[in-house]
């Protein structure tokens, strides 16, 4: 179905039978943490900074944070508000999923180098609740363990050879879920058996963001919401940002703009290809239906190329959804319809249940279905996490930091040299929604698998 024939389908039932009394576009994370206006985002911006970071995420905050408390004058500067892009609006999941298995490294790039790459991660996925526990940010980290459903049967024997594999060479554990089982870990008739990862976790991403601009502010980093960088000139061992809000120079730059990557960033512009995500949230449920539908409390998803994922909501009784990944569609409003009736399709308990949040933002892939890591000369970069942003992010800001400071672990199996681009790509990405129309034409077929 089109995003309009969507929209006629919404307009057609009734409002109230959708969307509850407290339904907002907006998303769910931002009734406890809302973007801010930055404390010094009505002061004038200065002149100049020993670094300047060019969005305010959770990769930039973390980079922005590192350095200022090693005594470094820190500038951050986002065209938004503080915490409206990503870092606000994901889903919470934290694992070590690359669209690459270890598996698929291993025979395209050899078995020592599928081994880094999925050990580098892990290192992302502990920092994330080391760096939570170190400064004490209250953002309902929980190690809950993920759930994977397998929507085929091929499917269910693709990941569990895929699972092993990965825990022969690293050692990662596992359980299957045989297909008569599944239903201890959700209500649902969809899979054809399954897996969990136990150590896998999740986060309130709203508080965890907003706790690392606490913790940066306090550390005397100076934020600047609504500057947008429009251009990036070499002076020597200079740069100069030109801003909606004046020129700024500074020693170091760090570009941590990842899906919202406009083409004033032309060189990094070329490498990622932003598209948006979509997330509905039901409204209050009772206790008793949340257990019973999700009664492991995990993060769910699935093995399809465009996955669907759910979770509890870890401050309130409701269930967040997201699915539909890389519609062309600027408002998530159409989708909230048939994001329900998919959630309903898997978890038919949910039968009637509205919804109170919908919203939609952008992540960013790469060539390669790679992150990346890099500089040129004095201008560093952390782009391109593929929906893996929170372990990544907070991994490659705290690396950033230790680069421009020359001290720390600075070594990292993403930063190849290689961030692929593609002739005459100039960051407008036509061709997702042909790619998605493609994932989901090739999701229906193996279902019948
Ligand atoms: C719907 C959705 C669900 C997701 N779910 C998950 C998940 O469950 N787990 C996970 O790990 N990841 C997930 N992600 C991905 C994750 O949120 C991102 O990878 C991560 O937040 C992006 O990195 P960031 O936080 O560093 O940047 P962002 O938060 O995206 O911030 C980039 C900022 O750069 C600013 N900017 C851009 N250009 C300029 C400019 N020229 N001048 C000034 N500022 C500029 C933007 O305003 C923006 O605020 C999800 C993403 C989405 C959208």
């Amino acid at each position: 179905m089109t995003v309009s024939a969507h929209s006629r389908r919404a307009a057609k039932l009734s409002q109230d039978a959708v969307f509850a009394p407290d339904f907002r576009e907006e998303p769910y994370w931002w009734t406890a943490a809302m973007p801010e206006a930055a404390q010094d985002g009505a002061a004038v911006l200065p002149d100049a900074a020993d670094v300047v970071v060019v969005g305010a995420g959770i990769t930039g905050t973390v980079a922005a944070l590192e350095l200022a408390r090693s005594g470094l004058d820190v500038v951050v500067v986002d065209s938004q508000r503080i915490g409206e892009g990503a870092a606000r609006r994901n889903a919470g999941f934290i694992g070590r999923t690359l669209k690459r298995s270890v598996a698929w490294l291993t025979s395209h790039s050899g078995q020592k180098h599928a081994i880094e790459v999925y050990r580098e991660l892990d290192r992302a996925l502990k920092g994330v609740e080391r760096f939570v526990g170190r400064e004490g940010i209250d953002c309902h980290h929980r190690t809950c363990g993920r759930f994977i459903g397998a929507n085929s049967q091929s499917h269910f024997r693709g990941l569990v050879d895929d699972l092993e594999e990965t825990r022969r060479s690293l050692g990662f554990d596992y359980s299957v879920i045989e297909p008569e089982n599944v239903r201890s870990e959700i209500a649902s008739d969809r899979y054809h058996g399954g897996a969990v990862i136990p150590d896998l976790g999740s986060i309130h991403p709203g508080l965890y963001h907003k706790g690392l601009v606490e913790r940066a502010v306090h550390a005397g980093v100076r934020f600047h919401d609504r500057t947008y960088v429009t251009a990036i000139e070499e002076n020597g061992a200079r740069h100069n940002l030109h801003t909606s809000r004046g020129a700024i120079a500074a020693r170091h730059v760090v570009i941590t703009t990842n899906g919202y990557t406009g083409a004033e960033l032309k060189w990094h512009a070329r490498r990622v290809i932003p598209f948006s995500g979509f997330i509905v949230a039901t409204e209050l449920l009772p206790e008793e239906l949340i257990d019973k539908v999700l009664p492991q409390r995990r993060t769910y998803l699935d093995t399809k190329m465009n996955i669907d994922f759910i979770r509890p909501a870890p401050d309130s009784s409701r269930i967040l959804f997201g699915g539909m990944t890389g519609t062309k569609s600027a408002s998530a409003l159409p989708l909230a319809v048939p994001l329900r009736d998919r959630l309903v399709d898997i978890l038919p308990d949910l039968e009637g249940v509205r919804l109170s949040r919908a919203w939609t933002g952008f992540c960013a892939g790469t060539f390669d279905f790679m992150p990346h890591i890099g500089r040129n000369g004095n201008v560093h970069f952390g782009l391109g996490y593929n929906f893996a942003g929170i372990p990544i992010g907070t991994h490659f800001g705290s690396i950033i930091a230790n680069r421009i400071l020359g001290q720390g672990d600075t070594a990292s199996v993403f930063d190849t040299g290689r961030f692929p681009t593609f002739p005459f790509y100039r960051g407008r990405p036509w061709f997702v929604p042909l790619a998605m129309r493609y994932f989901d034409w090739h999701d229906r077929r193996i279902a019948k698998e």
